[in-house]
């Protein structure tokens, strides 16, 4: 985490930008008082030692050499990424959504999307059954639809994100697709769509169940 402004150094910095490299992939956040950059670690990195102010100060300056002596750094932490998701959503009256139900990489950002859909899901569901327009039954099928869309949507997209990171030519394969999309209006709207899980929110109207 850096308080310096670093879209002043860096004139033409998008608010989030993603830094794709077989050396070092690292992502770039704006918030509204702080920078965030979110560096990728060899899994056998010390935990304690990365997070210390010379070492974040060695991999920030390093990523951004022309910011050399110019980056102060806030705050440093370590995340290690997570995959997992309940064997099912219900458990008699005991309904789990979000990161109490599954667990993501946070490529993509879409785990608190998806945590956002399900509550919305769930909160559809009851107010059904509340107005007797459904039986529990739509609890299970909620459930079901629920955690299928992490298993078949979220963690294969997720994990399509950071695909041949570490490879050169995979990475190029993928920048190259990135690219073909880029340049076509009608795919650029699908990915968009598909990248945001507009394609799996819950819909406005469940069918009775
Ligand atoms: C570094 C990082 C970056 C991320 N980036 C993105 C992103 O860009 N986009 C995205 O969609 N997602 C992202 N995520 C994931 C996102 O943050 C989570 O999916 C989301 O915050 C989960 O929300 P939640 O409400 O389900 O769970 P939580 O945010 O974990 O909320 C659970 C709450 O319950 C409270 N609690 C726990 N136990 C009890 C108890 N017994 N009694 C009362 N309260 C309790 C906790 O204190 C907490 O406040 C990121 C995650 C990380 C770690």
């Amino acid at each position: 985490v850096t308080t310096t402004a670093l879209d002043e150094l860096l004139p033409g910095l998008a608010p989030l930008a993603y830094v794709r490299d077989p050396r070092q992939s690292f992502s770039v956040l704006g918030m509204p008082d702080h920078w965030r950059l979110i560096f990728r670690l060899p899994a056998d990195a010390p935990r304690g030692r990365v997070t210390e102010r010379p070492a974040v100060r060695a991999l920030l300056e390093h990523a951004l050499p022309s910011c050399a002596g110019r980056l102060d750094v806030a705050d440093a932490h370590t995340y290690r990424l997570a995959s997992y998701v309940l064997p099912d959503y219900r458990v008699g009256r005991v309904l789990f959504a979000g990161d109490a139900a599954h667990l993501t990489s946070t490529a993509g950002g879409m785990n608190m999307n998806c945590g956002l859909h399900d509550a919305v899901a769930w909160g559809r569901a009851l107010t059904r059954i509340h107005r007797g327009e459904a039986d529990e039954r739509v609890l299970d099928r909620v459930a079901s639809e629920r955690r299928a869309v992490v298993t078949d949507k979220v963690i294969p997209r997720s994990e399509a994100r950071t695909a041949g990171i570490g490879d050169t030519t995979a990475l190029r394969r993928a920048l190259d697709g990135i690219g073909r999309i880029a340049a076509d209006p009608a795919r650029v709207t699908d990915y968009l769509f598909t990248a945001s899980l507009l394609d799996c929110a819950p819909r406005p109207r469940q069918p009775a169940g």
